[in-house]
């Protein structure tokens, strides 16, 4: 490592600052986890909104997903990874799909299977983290984020998306987004938001990013604007038109084309902003710190402290 020559004089430069440096440099060697969960009933749009979220490089290994159209009789859980590099910085992205969810006609408990994936994940980290001779760098397939997908009836929640989010917004960051916004007027729109936001206050439900989880004034400040404008109704598209001499993406509807990346159209701009431009670090650390930590502490408790935690043996959500 080069030595910053300011440093030698006693009052000078110590060179402090240069851990950003230093840490830069470690996580663009190690590359980094991310995994998002998308769930909603079929035909929302959510294998084409994680498909423009991140653009081609998903679409490529996806196609085929979402064309799709037998519903399969319980709640499946498919997870895909795939690396995707930007400017030198390796993410390896999985996105764990969940066919099947809310499509039945009894849907009780359809949350279940869900529940019980994210806590094996908890499981497997904890397992590896209590191992003697444990890996310096645990692989991480634990869910860093929910995407719930609320079907655009501009009425309000069914008694499952309230169901859902009950039971597992104390287990995983949950996001609630508004699916296929272009099939509502902008008032539409607004009402609905308003609504469900209502709902989910009625009901307690707490979703990312959490106000007890705000770190002092300046987040807490950031993270309200945020939660004053969720959940954000999206479009998602595969499609590329024309406009003012640019390529973008969007739908053709009844009014004109819908720019998915148009702020001025959709929320989608938005919520990827949100997702992966300025909450993607903390998503992985409230996972960590909350999630997991719960999951942990509940794990190593019942098990009468540090004994080993035999194999087989994944506990049920009970929280
Ligand atoms: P999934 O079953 O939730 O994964 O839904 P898909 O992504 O497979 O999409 C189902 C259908 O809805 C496809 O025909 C898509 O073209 C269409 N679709 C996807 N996103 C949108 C959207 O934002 N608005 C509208 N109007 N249609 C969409
Ligand atoms: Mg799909």
């Amino acid at each position: 490592p080069t030595v910053p020559r300011a440093g030698s004089t006693l009052l000078g430069y110590i060179g402090i600052d240069t851990i950003i440096e230093q840490m830069r440099k470690k996580t663009m060697k190690a590359g980094f986890d991310f995994n998002i969960m998308i769930v909603g009933h079929s035909g929302l749009g959510k294998s084409t909104l994680v498909n423009t979220l991140f653009k081609s490089q998903v679409s490529r290994w996806s196609s085929g997903w979402g064309g799709e159209h037998k519903i399969p009789k319980t709640v499946e859980i498919k997870a895909v990874s795939h690396v995707i590099e930007e400017g030198g910085v390796k993410m390896k992205l999985t996105v764990i799909d969940t066919p099947g969810f809310g499509d039945q006609i009894n849907n009780e408990n359809c949350w279940d299977p869900i529940s019980k994936y994210i806590n094996e994940q908890y499981e497997k980290f904890l397992k590896e983290e209590v191992n003697i001779a444990r890996k310096k760098r645990i692989p991480d397939t634990r869910v860093h984020c929910c995407l719930y997908f609320i079907s655009p009836t501009g009425h309000s929640l069914r008694q499952l998306d309230i169901e859902f989010m009950k039971h597992l917004s104390r287990v995983v960051n949950i996001i609630p987004v508004i699916a296929k916004s272009d099939t509502m007027t902008p008032d539409e729109k607004n009402e609905f938001k308003h609504r469900v936001r209502k709902e989910l206050e009625t009901h307690g439900i707490e979703y990312y990013p959490q106000n007890e989880f705000d770190d002092d004034m300046e987040d807490k400040n950031e993270n309200d604007k945020i939660r004053e404008a969720m959940p954000f109704a999206v479009v998602g598209s595969d499609k590329e038109f024309q406009v003012n001499g640019k390529r973008v993406l969007g739908r053709k509807t009844a009014w004109g084309v819908v720019e998915v990346e148009n702020p001025n159209h959709c929320e989608f701009a938005l919520l990827r902003d949100f997702l992966i431009r300025s909450h993607l670090q903390d998503l992985k650390e409230v996972t960590h710190n909350i999630h997991y930590e719960t999951y942990r502490a509940r794990r190593l408790n019942d098990n009468g402290g540090l004994h080993p935690i035999s194999a087989n043996n994944t506990q049920e959500s009970n929280l």
